[in-house]
């Protein structure tokens, strides 16, 4: 039952409920009316009977009464009127007319206990109030009743009893309570046709405020309505329309502008505030996964995070990655769930027979039946999603239903988990790059360590990611002191025996994330990752001790040498990467100067300014 029905059924309930009261009261006080009024009339009439038999009696006349009698009980509604002697009467005066004798119970009583008696009978067709009423003998009227009677005071004379027909009174109460009613019913239509007509307006205002606030909540804010109100319910239905315009145009806005943010999304779009809300919160999480990959050194770490994240967040319980290398078409296995391979050994050897490799499309055994020659038949439900890094390197991501979630379930996740893929593929990029080149021709044959142009190339990306990951490098730059003896003294290979074991004592004095570089012919830099300028300090007298400590045997002496380092960093000293470089120099300068064979940290002193290169 809608509000507008509730509150015509509450009114009509409410006349209705008037209405019985008021015919019920009707109804009682006609009834009581009418029985009052005959009972009236049956005490005057047992009055005029009583003056009338009185004055036949002093006349000498009671032997005429039946004639009075008779006209008496012509009166109107009188049914019938009988007189009764008291036995005290019968005893004095005889018996009387036949018909004075008590009638019946009533009459008997009357006689007995001289109190009226009143009754009334009735059925659907009649009503008949009997009244008897006694005659009681008294001193103190007129005349005195114990001149002629011989009886005392209170003694029953006599009674009086009437049959009066009520029935017309009755008649008349029904027909009075009809029209009541109809009166009643007729207002109770007018009232609830005025309800309606005032109130409908207001109940359909609510209910399209309930509709609208209703739809509003589960997103959707497309809801406008009108109302016929003036005075304020217009204002109301205007007002909300203009809100709910404005809240499609605003969450359509940002629905929009979240939506490019994310490459891929699942998120449902039905509601808009509640989209924006997991969007925003898919946004922060991938961001948070993004800064953290990039302090990562290795894309192993960042391989294990993915793999974190695909256990801890999205619960897949069977799952592989893999590498591909698109030069050789090999592949490499990342991950695989409890080394249970669902994918054919024989991808390893060659990645074409990956389909996901091959065609560059997500695989899903849902679209086929064994859509993939190479997965294990055991494995009936599976997806193959490959991501491209770059153009040596793709990663593919597999996934089946081995646990309690369904394949559809998964799938369902995908876009999100390729989010996290788009944004750590630039990192990835970058860390293959690294590894990549740590590998690659640019290392000094001699020593095996990074040389310049190694340094030269990578230098700048590296310093750009330093900067937006805030990481410092601490730079040592090392020259061994009077090195040109050695060769001249001892010849070219006795050089080249002081300037590998250099390289050696290097490599083992710093940790795998700094970097030491053959920088010239017997200078080399260190970038000491992420440490402070004590402990910079620390690495640096370190080597230095570690080479003097150093002895060879040249023509048949023991020769030992001494090292010259200079310290500067970045990006306290300078935030351009290369005016560092030339600040370590400058200390390295300063510790030639100063005698050789120790370590000097860069001061602002040093650099009298100008041009650096
Ligand atoms: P200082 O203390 O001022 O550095 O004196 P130094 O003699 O070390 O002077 P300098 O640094 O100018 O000398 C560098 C010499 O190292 C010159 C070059 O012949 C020699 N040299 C450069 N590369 C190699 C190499 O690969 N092997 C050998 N044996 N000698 C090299
Ligand atoms: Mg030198
Ligand atoms: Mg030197």
């Amino acid at each position: 039952m809608n509000a507008n029905r509730r509150i015509l059924f509450i009114v009509a309930l409410m006349l209705i409920g008037l209405a019985v009261a008021t015919i019920t009261n009707v109804a009682l006080n006609f009834r009581e009316y009418g029985y009052n009024n005959a009972v009236e009339k049956s005490k005057m009439t047992a009055e005029i009977v009583r003056d009338g038999l009185t004055a036949h009696m002093v006349n000498g006349m009671m032997d005429k009464r039946n004639f009075f009698l008779s006209n008496i009980a012509n009166i109107k509604d009188v049914k019938a009127l009988w007189i009764v002697r008291s036995d005290t009467v019968t005893a004095q005066h005889g018996q009387g007319f036949e018909n004075e004798l008590p009638r019946d119970a009533i009459d008997r009583q009357v006689l007995k206990e001289g109190k009226i008696i009143r009754e009334v009978t009735e059925d659907t067709q009649s009503a008949v109030l009997r009244v008897t009423i006694p005659y009681i003998a008294t001193a103190y009227g007129s005349p005195n009743c114990l001149t002629c009677h011989n009886a005392k005071e209170g003694d029953v004379l006599g009674a009086i009893s009437m049959e009066f027909d009520i029935n017309d009174v009755r008649q008349t109460g029904a027909m009075t309570i009809a029209k009541i009613f109809g009166i009643n019913l007729l207002f109770i239509l007018i009232a609830l046709w005025v309800t309606n007509y005032y109130f409908k307006p207001f109940m359909k205002l609510f209910e399209n405020l309930q509709r609208g606030i209703k739809k509003a909540r589960m997103g959707d804010f497309s809801f406008r309505f009108t109302t016929t109100l003036k005075d304020g319910g217009n204002e109301v239905a205007e007002e909300m329309n203009t809100l709910f315009e404005k809240l499609d145009g605003t969450f359509e806005g940002i629905k929009h502008d979240l939506s490019t943010f994310m490459t891929h999304s699942n998120v449902s779009y039905d509601d808009p505030l509640n989209s924006a809300g997991m969007i925003i919160k898919e946004l922060s999480d991938v961001y948070k996964f993004k800064k953290t990959i990039e302090l990562d050194r290795t894309k192993e770490e960042i391989y294990e995070r993915f793999i974190y994240i695909l256990k801890e967040k999205f619960h897949f319980s069977h799952f592989a990655l893999y590498e591909v290398y698109k030069e050789s078409k090999t592949r490499k296995i990342v991950y695989i769930t409890d080394h249970q391979s669902f994918c054919h050994s024989v991808v390893d050897q060659n990645a074409l027979e990956c389909r996901a490799y091959r065609t560059n499309s997500d695989i899903y055994s849902t679209d086929f039946p064994n859509v993939c020659q190479n997965c294990s038949p055991d494995h009936k439900e599976y997806t193959c999603v490959p991501f491209n890094i770059n153009d040596d390197l793709e990663l593919i991501f597999s996934y089946s239903a081995k646990g309690t979630k369904t394949i559809e379930e998964l799938n369902i996740l995908l876009p999100s988990i390729k989010n996290y893929f788009e944004a750590a593929k630039a990192v990835i990029e970058s860390r293959t790059l690294m590894d990549k080149l740590r590998d690659s021709s640019l290392r000094d044959g001699a020593t095996g360590l990074y040389n310049r142009r190694f340094m030269e190339e990578f230098i700048d990306k590296s310093a750009e990611q330093a900067v937006r990951s805030q990481v410092s490098y601490s730079i040592l730059m090392i020259d061994i002191d009077y090195f040109k003896m050695v060769n001249d003294t001892y010849g070219h290979d006795s050089g080249d025996i002081v300037i590998k074991s250099l390289g050696e004592i290097l490599r083992s004095s710093v940790r795998k994330a700094d970097l030491p570089i053959r920088y010239g012919g017997e200078e080399f830099l260190v970038f000491l990752h992420n440490t402070t300028p004590e402990g910079a300090l620390e690495v640096a007298e370190k080597i230095r001790t570690q080479f003097s400590d150093k002895k060879y045997q040249f023509g048949g002496e023991t020769v030992h040498k001494t090292l010259s380092i200079g310290i500067s960093h970045f990006p306290s000293d300078s935030d351009s990467i290369w005016k560092v470089i030339k600040f370590a120099d400058l200390a390295l300068y300063e510790a030639k100067h100063t005698g050789r064979d120790r370590v000097i940290e860069f001061k602002e002193e040093m650099f009298k300014g100008g041009d650096l290169f």
